[in-house]
């Protein structure tokens, strides 16, 4: 006898992010600014109250109503989640029947072609244009055409950086039957969220995360928003104590704590317009690097020399992400912007 690993799963590798140390990582989106002393004593006490015996609160009242709180939303659309990557498993696998399809708009988050391959739905992909962009009466079409139950993308759009408005989803969501599944990953950084407006449609979710703007990664919190009965949906389909008592008790305070993660949320944004500018400069030395606009915290460039300048940065301790002819850059804090603009000036420099 002889067990044997099924189709789906037999070729599948364990996600793995660069390995190695490097003195500055602006691969994975991160937030360059971790919690101040003094939130941090807020959090050593609070931990303090919890029972360790005891499983978590399963709807994460605490921390939903910190989360709702934030975004002035009603608290009982939220649903959090051990990260939103949980959501985005839950979803395609809970909404989605075997063999219905699935649409994605490439190139977009890796994690939504993933989880499709385990759940079994069919995917359907429409690509963005040179530009890297795409329309809302392209992608209505595409759902149309392909007779998609569910469309799923980031908005803003991690890789290119870009976004659609809120007039454009607005349209896609009353144009279409199908589940409308809004990533709002970086909408942080921009101002066209659909947070504020899941009740008005019957195929809306919104997803969040503490992972970036929040600089919350290590706590893997990530919510959907979405209407009474798709977040009753949600909430029976999901593992009851997902989120763990101390992700829950932190997450409540990080969410509660307005000031510190608005100024520090500007920052974010002010390094990034500085990350920005200084690879357009590095653009204008270089026909072969074009920068695209960004309304997020990192920066996408497309140039043949991906490769060889991502091996070079890291020779220089710096890592960023590498995707084929692309690169994607975070912006961290004023120092390691410099440091990494610098850097593939000189890249660009020596090869002249
Ligand atoms: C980083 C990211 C997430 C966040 O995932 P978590 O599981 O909450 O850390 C979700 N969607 C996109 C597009 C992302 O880039």
């Amino acid at each position: 006898m002889a067990y044997s690993l099924n189709q789906k799963i037999k070729d599948l590798e364990p996600y793995e992010p660069i390995s190695g140390t490097y003195k500055i990582r602006l691969d994975a989106n991160e937030s360059p600014f971790s919690y101040t002393d003094e939130i941090k004593e807020k959090i050593a006490e609070a931990v303090k109250t919890i029972d360790y015996n005891r499983y978590p609160d399963p709807m994460a009242g605490e921390l939903c109503g910190a989360f709702a709180e934030f975004y002035e939303i009603d608290k009982n659309l939220v649903t959090a989640a051990n990260g939103s990557d949980e959501l985005i498993s839950i979803i395609e696998t809970a909404f989605l029947m075997k063999g219905e399809k699935l649409l994605f708009i490439a190139p977009d988050f890796s994690m939504y072609k993933f989880y499709s391959s385990i759940c079994e739905a069919e995917c359907v992909q429409v690509n963005k244009n040179a530009e890297l962009e795409i329309t809302a009466d392209e992608i209505i079409k595409a759902i149309k055409d392909s007779g998609a139950k569910c469309v799923i993308f980031s908005n803003p759009c991690n890789p290119t950086g870009q976004g659609l408005g809120r007039e454009d989803v607005r349209k896609i969501l009353s144009s279409v039957d199908a589940l409308v599944v809004d990533d709002e990953a970086y909408m942080d950084f921009w101002n066209q969220s659909m947070i504020g407006e899941t009740e008005k449609y019957d195929n809306l979710i919104v997803l969040r995360t503490a992972s970036k703007a929040f600089g919350s990664a290590a706590l893997r919190l990530g919510f959907a928003v979405a209407n009474e009965k798709i977040t009753k949906a949600l909430k029976a389909v999901k593992s009851p104590y997902n989120v763990n008592s101390v992700s829950q008790k932190i997450g409540a305070i990080v969410y509660s704590e307005k000031d510190y993660f608005r100024k520090s949320l500007e920052s974010i944004v002010y390094n990034r317009d500085l990350l920005y500018n200084g690879l357009r400069n590095c653009g204008c030395m270089c026909d072969d690097f074009k920068v695209y606009a960004t309304v997020t915290n990192f920066v996408f460039i497309k140039t043949s020399m991906a490769f060889d300048i991502w091996k070079y940065l890291l020779s220089k301790s710096v890592a960023v992400r590498y995707m084929g002819e692309y690169l994607r850059i975070s912006a961290g804090t004023d120092r390691e912007t410099s440091v990494v603009v610098a850097e593939i000036e000189s890249y660009l420099k020596k090869r002249e």
